[in-house]
């Protein structure tokens, strides 16, 4: 719970723009597509930001490198812990890679492979964690106090929020003021850096947080004004298995967030479908949320400007071919 009194200072949109000129040079500015058939199906123009397209393939890389470009030399001579079911990691990995610091990843044992491989890759070192059973942020924090890391947390950092609001800026900036803009929840780091890149540049766009049913953790937080914990929830959306918002995340999502939405994996299903065959898109299932809540608003949307964040493409071949089949 968020306590009056030691509240959290808020990220202002500034960082948001400093994270852009430390990311310049670093992070793909990634295309926004736009489809006809979306637009004929929704009656409204709809403008497609496509992190999927960014380095590691998701907009994490963001926030990561934004954070770790910020250490002290002391703290790059250490390096850095993160925990991540993924895309974090990943994002973590490479970033530390490119900033010559070594990177210690904490993941699930039952992270896709694929993104356990590509963290390796990178060169990270790699603990493996029962998620079901075992405490991820104890045993980060516990390697962090013994070999002195920097524990960099998926979304409840000021650095990394700021850096995840870099790709909405770079999508106002591209196709000016929207009505209403779909972005993806987890943790809420992409969602309350959109915000506050969405506040400064487009201040009367509505802004949807979508999560997945099976995990609405954040619509019922943000419906009741407090945190809500939930069990880790069984979804297709393992980007967004998040078990509760962070207190920063959650701050800058009351203040500035219209509505949280949610999407069932069925509509997940059908939304990577659309994109691989009418945009030739690949999006990993989380990637997806945004999108499929727009197609389920529908009608409201008629008219309108709409901007949809692509959150990530990390999807392994077999498991994409195994999702469309099953659906
Ligand atoms: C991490 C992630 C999300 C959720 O982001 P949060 O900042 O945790 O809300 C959504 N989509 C993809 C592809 C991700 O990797």
């Amino acid at each position: 719970m968020l306590g009056r009194m030691n509240a959290p200072a808020l990220p202002p949109y500034d960082d948001v723009a400093a994270a852009a000129e430390r990311l310049q040079g670093h992070a793909h500015r990634t295309p926004v597509m736009t489809s006809r058939t979306v637009n004929a199906e929704l009656g409204a123009e709809v403008f497609f930001k496509c992190e999927n397209l960014q380095r590691m393939g998701a907009f994490k890389f963001r926030g990561a490198f934004n954070a770790l470009s910020r250490f002290t030399p002391e703290q790059r001579r250490a390096g850095v812990v993160a925990f991540s079911s993924g895309n974090h990691a990943q994002a973590i990995a490479l970033s530390a890679r490119l900033l010559g610091m070594p990177a210690t990843i904490v993941m699930p044992h039952d992270a896709p492979e694929m993104k356990v491989a590509a963290t390796r890759g990178y060169g990270a070192q790699v603990v493996i964690y029962d998620r079901y059973n075992d405490d991820r942020e104890q045993i980060g924090r516990d390697l962090a106090t013994r070999h002195g890391y920097t524990l960099i947390p998926p979304y409840d950092h000021p650095d990394v929020i700021a850096g995840q609001g870099t790709a909405a800026k770079e999508l106002f900036e591209e196709v000016g003021p929207l009505d209403a803009f779909f972005v993806c929840l987890g943790g809420g780091g992409l969602l309350s850096g959109s915000a506050l890149a969405t506040r400064a540049l487009s201040p009367a766009c509505r802004l949807y947080g979508v999560e997945p049913e099976a995990g609405n953790d954040g619509q019922q937080s943000f419906r009741s004004g407090a945190i809500v914990r939930i069990d880790t929830p069984k979804t297709i959306a393992d980007g967004a298995q998040t078990q509760y918002l962070g207190e920063l995340t959650f701050a800058i999502i009351r203040r500035d967030v219209d509505d949280i939405l949610t999407a069932t994996d069925a509509q997940l299903v059908d939304a990577m479908r659309f994109m691989a065959s009418r945009m030739k898109l690949i999006a990993e299932p989380t990637g997806c949320l945004g999108f499929a809540a727009a197609r389920a608003m529908g009608e409201q949307l008629r008219g309108q400007r709409v901007g949809v964040l692509i959150s990530g493409g990390n999807v392994d071949i077999a498991r994409f071919c195994e999702l469309m089949a099953a659906h």
